[in-house]
């Protein structure tokens, strides 16, 4: 009888849990002898699929083209193409419908299940996890790991307690500890910058429009020492700020540059998203030729809601109740500038309550993309956000920690001479 292998998860949270069920799949399917651990430091797994997407778990994205996909991926575009080849978006739909989970999506292409509940992934992963046999252990903070003369990797938990693995995949998300477990066996991590943000701005166009949204706003923030970064999307406005797809996107491109100037930057918001200055001046040269006798905060174009338009004028310094006669050239280049080319002082970030993660992580020069393994110490692996992957608002961060999760756990078992 083949020795039993041993397979240590450090990171209960949605890649290692992703992972050990694919382990242990592939060991039922070919009878080896496997005994998979997945150790948690929290008293809970799968803690961030519980509070994500609102509470409804945006699984995944409704992108079946690979090379398109990886589009949304600030940092990991070119490294992950060759995992999507093997298990995409659409084989996450596939996988969870197999199991009883259907997802929809929806008009901007997020995925979710049809209950609209993250308790449903987490119901699912927790029988296929019992069905398998996979030992889950909470409370299980691995602190350190040791290579082995045998090629084996000790992990040393909590204060007191010891394991020996013939794999160990590191799953542990954006958490320091992960980055020092595997520094310990030799690997160098990127610089780390939270992504997905929202912009704090102070300014007179804001004042009293949350809520307000723009389905197709066109953005550019300037950072000191940086090239301009664009994005074309829906944006809204908040309590403090700046918000929606467009500016969240900006966001996770600019996610480094913005730390280093401490988040201080000038965005410029193109409101209706109309870049041809052509286009811009016919616009509002319509307006105001076709309506002379109509006052200037009656008139506005059609896209814009009254109080944004108001709040403009105000900027502006134009009387609502004048007329569009009355209007001068300059008054209107203002308009045209504050519509058009309107440009804000970001004083800071907020938090993205629907989705946020870190960018940066292990270096990804240094894992075999087509097995998850490290280059550097065999029989080690990583999934998920530990790696310098991270991707856009929209489903993307869990897709790339189930493709990864997937790979680990289909390489993680010596396969040779056991089956
Ligand atoms: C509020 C919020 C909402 C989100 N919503 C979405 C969404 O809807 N769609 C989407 O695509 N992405 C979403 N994300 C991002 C997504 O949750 C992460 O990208 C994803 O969870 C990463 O998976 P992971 O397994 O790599 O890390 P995690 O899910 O963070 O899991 C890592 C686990 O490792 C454990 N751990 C860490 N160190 C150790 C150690 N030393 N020993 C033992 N255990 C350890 C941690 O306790 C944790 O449970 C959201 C994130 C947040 C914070």
């Amino acid at each position: 009888m083949p020795k039993q292998q041993c397979i240590a998860i450090i990171g209960g949270g949605a890649s290692g849990i992703f992972a050990s069920i694919r382990c242990a799949e592939i060991a039922n399917a070919k009878k080896i002898n496997v005994d998979i651990r997945v150790f948690e430091a929290s008293s809970k797994f799968l803690k961030k699929v519980r509070i994500s997407g609102g509470g409804r778990c945006n699984v995944t994205h409704h992108i079946f083209e690979v090379n398109d996909f990886c589009l949304n991926y600030p940092r990991g575009r070119k490294e992950l193409l060759s995992p999507f080849q093997n298990f995409q978006a659409a084989d996450t739909v596939e996988w969870f419908e197999k199991r009883g989970v259907e997802l929809k999506y929806e008009a901007d292409g997020r995925m979710f299940p049809v209950t609209d509940s993250s308790e449903t992934i987490i119901d699912c992963f927790m029988q296929e996890a019992d069905k398998n046999g996979i030992k889950l252990l909470n409370k299980m903070n691995v602190k350190s790991l040791k290579k082995l003369d045998d090629g084996k990797i000790s992990l040393f938990i909590n204060d007191d307690e010891s394991f020996i693995a013939d794999s160990v995949l590191i799953a542990t998300g954006s958490m320091p500890g992960g980055y020092r477990l595997a520094r310990n066996l030799g690997h160098s991590t990127t610089e780390i910058a939270p992504s997905l943000f929202t912009f704090k701005i102070k300014d007179a166009i804001l004042e009293n429009l949350p809520g307000t949204s723009f389905s197709q706003a066109a953005l550019t923030l300037k950072i000191d020492g940086a090239k301009p970064f664009e994005e074309k999307g829906p944006l809204l406005i908040t309590h403090w700020g700046l918000s929606g797809p467009a500016l969240l996107k900006l966001s996770a491109w600019a996610a480094r540059e913005m730390m280093h100037t401490n988040y201080k930057a000038k965005i410029i918001v193109n409101w209706l998203g109309i870049e041809h200055q052509e286009a811009a001046d016919k616009l509002l040269n319509t307006i105001k030729n076709n309506n002379t006798k109509t006052s200037v905060g009656n008139a506005y174009p059609n896209d814009l809601t009254k109080r944004f338009w108001l709040q403009l004028l105000i900027k502006c310094g134009i009387s609502k109740e004048k007329n569009w006669s009355e209007i001068s050239k300059k008054e209107l280049n203002l308009i045209m500038k504050n519509l058009f080319c309107c440009e804000l002082d970001v004083l800071g970030k907020s938090r993205f309550k629907e989705e946020f993660v870190e960018c940066g992580g292990i270096d990804l020069k240094e894992i075999n993309f087509k097995t998850m393994e490290s280059k550097v110490c065999p029989g080690l692996y990583f999934s998920g956000e530990v790696m310098d992957i991270d991707g856009i608002t929209g489903g993307f961060n869990f897709q790339s920690a189930w493709t990864s999760g997937w790979i680990a756990g289909n390489h993680m078992i010596h396969l040779r001479g056991e089956a």
